[in-house]
């Protein structure tokens, strides 16, 4: 390994945690697992449960650590300096077999893993398989591993991490012992990202790492990805401008004065702005999130201020949820956002409150169409409605639901609803959910093709739009099915897959326009090693190298963010 790759090393491996002692939060877990171990009690089948990127496997590997370490301490943990302990940290253990069940999920690989099974550990005590993402498991694989999973031979342990535990057979879910594992709160990430800025000595604005804490919906590798890609991509202190330019997000200041023409009916001003943010690439969806986010925090401020939502927020945050982001052409996403400045006037008000109510099902009450601001309003319990049904930024540090997290827009949080539900209905592949490596039989000329254009793509779109550079270096394309072009990204920086689904446009015109036709784009988050090289690689490691090597460049050509 070269002294470059070496350096490269992700920052989500290199800080993985090693001990129970290095794992944040999930208090409740650590407790138990430790005295599981320290009674000698850890259950031969045990499920690890939550959302993406919150250490499940590092939790499975340190109980693996655990079971087989020669120096446990007098709290259970591990030593992480035996030989056990060294073998399980640099993955060269023979007793501990990691699977990765989305890309190993036949029955062939069950069979091999249950023959395998009976023979007795080598260079470990107990023999440790671990399998994740193992909702994805088929059910005749499962029926196979059932019977080991009743009788297992004394010296194995079964270990499982997954998101979606809920596509369990019952008959498996009532033989594990299970741990759930939660999201992260905002402080617990920042506390980790400031650990790890100081240890290399770099500095970062707090307004910064609470950005990037705050889009990383409680995944600690989401949030380890983001600090990666900026720790790279910029030199110096990290100013929350860079966060910004990242992930595409507008400046503070651009969106409070959008708020303010939205309110006030100054559409000019706010016509302005929209120039403002598309002359510096600015991504309108992810501005839309921003402004409806704020919104929101105005509507609830009034509310808990006593003074009630001031009327024209109020009004302003019913003609934006009516907007369908996904509308393209003529009629796209920033003519909506240009009608949602001009302030309803009487003539057309009725039939506006119509059209309103046409695309709102829910039971909302249109606003009077003019009220003088600081009139006090009649009580409106559902003035704030509209906007919580997009986005839900103020529960995100304790969302109930295991959700996925969708880092760009911070929505998913226990009042998503219609407005939300109507765009995933509408856009029906931008789900969320873990990846199967897809290579559909159909198109492979024309993927050919897209493989081999790649680069010129590549610099086609980043052309156009320098913002998304980090996006379309870390994706390649993996699938063309009639009429749709998959895009796969690396698994361990599904946050670039969010950011991305929210840029389509860009992407489907540049990509069609390099296929001669119109096409679709499907943003996948996938192992990228399983898959063949681009024509142009040598190694597996070449697209997030490239990633990087480009980011070095932009140190030099892009100017100081502000
Ligand atoms: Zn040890």
């Amino acid at each position: 390994m070269t002294l470059e790759s070496t350096t490269h090393q992700a920052l989500y491996r290199r800080w993985r945690a090693q001990t129970f002692s290095e794992i944040v939060g999930q208090e409740a877990v650590v407790a138990t697992l430790r005295n599981a171990v320290a009674t000698g009690r850890v259950a031969h089948a045990i499920l690890f449960t939550g959302p993406r990127g919150t250490g499940k496997t590092s939790l499975a590997r340190i109980v693996a650590k655990a079971l087989n370490c020669e120096n446990l301490g007098p709290t259970a943990d591990p030593c992480d300096r035996c030989g056990p302990c060294v073998a399980i940290r640099e993955g060269r253990a023979l007793d501990l077999v990691e699977i990765d069940a989305a890309s190993n999920r036949g029955i062939n690989d069950v069979r091999e893993l249950r023959e395998r099974l009976n023979y007795a550990p080598t260079d470990l005590r107990r023999k440790v398989y671990i399998l994740d993402e193992a909702h994805q498991i088929t059910r005749d694989a499962w029926n196979a591993l059932l019977k080991s999973l009743e009788e297992p031979p004394e010296f194995v342990t079964f270990m499982f991490a997954s998101t979606h535990p809920q596509d369990f057979p019952p008959a498996i879910l009532s033989r594990l012992q299970r741990f759930d594992v939660r999201r992260l709160t905002v402080p617990e990430i920042t506390g980790k990202l400031e650990r790890i800025l100081a240890a290399d000595g770099r500095d970062a604005d707090p307004e910064a790492i609470g950005l990037v804490a705050g889009l990383a919906a409680g995944g600690m590798r989401d949030a380890e990805s983001i600090l990666d890609q900026l720790l790279a991509s910029t030199t110096g202190r990290i100013e929350a401008g860079a966060v910004r330019d990242l992930l595409g997000l507008a400046e503070a200041d651009l969106v409070d004065g959008f708020v303010a023409a939205l309110a006030t009916g100054d559409a000019a001003a706010g016509i302005a702005l929209l120039d403002r943010l598309e002359e510096r690439g600015r991504d309108l969806r992810v501005f839309l999130d921003q402004v409806v986010d704020a919104l929101r925090e105005r509507l609830l401020a009034g509310l808990s201020g006593g003074a009630g939502p001031d009327p024209g927020v109020a009004a302003a945050a019913r003609r934006l949820a009516a907007i369908d982001p996904t509308r393209l052409g003529a009629g796209g996403l920033r003519l909506q956002l240009e009608l949602a400045l001009f302030q309803p006037v009487p003539i057309a008000a009725a039939t506006d409150q119509a059209s309103r109510v046409a695309a709102r099902p829910v039971g909302s009450t249109p606003a009077p169409a003019r009220v003088p601001a600081g009139e006090p309003r009649p009580s409106a319990p559902s003035a704030p409605r509209p906007t919580t049904e997009r986005a839900a930024s103020a529960h995100e540090a304790e969302p109930p639901e295991p959700r996925e997290p969708r880092p760009a827009t911070r929505a998913g949080g226990p009042d998503h609803g219609a407005a939300a539900d109507a765009v995933a209905a509408s856009d029906p592949v931008a789900t969320s959910g873990p990846a199967t490596p897809v290579m559909p039989a159909d198109g492979s000329d024309e993927l050919e093709r897209l493989r081999h254009g790649w680069p010129s793509i590549v610099a086609t779109i980043t052309d156009r739009n320098r913002a998304v550079k980090p996006l379309i270096t870390a994706c390649r394309p993996i699938g063309v099915d009639g009429n749709v072009v998959t895009l796969g990204f690396p698994e361990e920086q599904g946050f670039l897959k969010d950011v991305a689904d929210r840029r389509k446009p860009l992407l489907e015109s540049c990509i069609g326009d390099y296929l001669g036709r119109e096409v679709g784009v499907r943003c996948i988050a996938t192992n990228l090693d399983l898959l063949p090289p681009l024509p142009a690689d040598q190694e597996a490691e070449h697209i997030l190298a490239e990633a990087h090597r480009i980011f070095a460049e932009d140190r030099l050509d892009v100017p100081e963010v502000s």
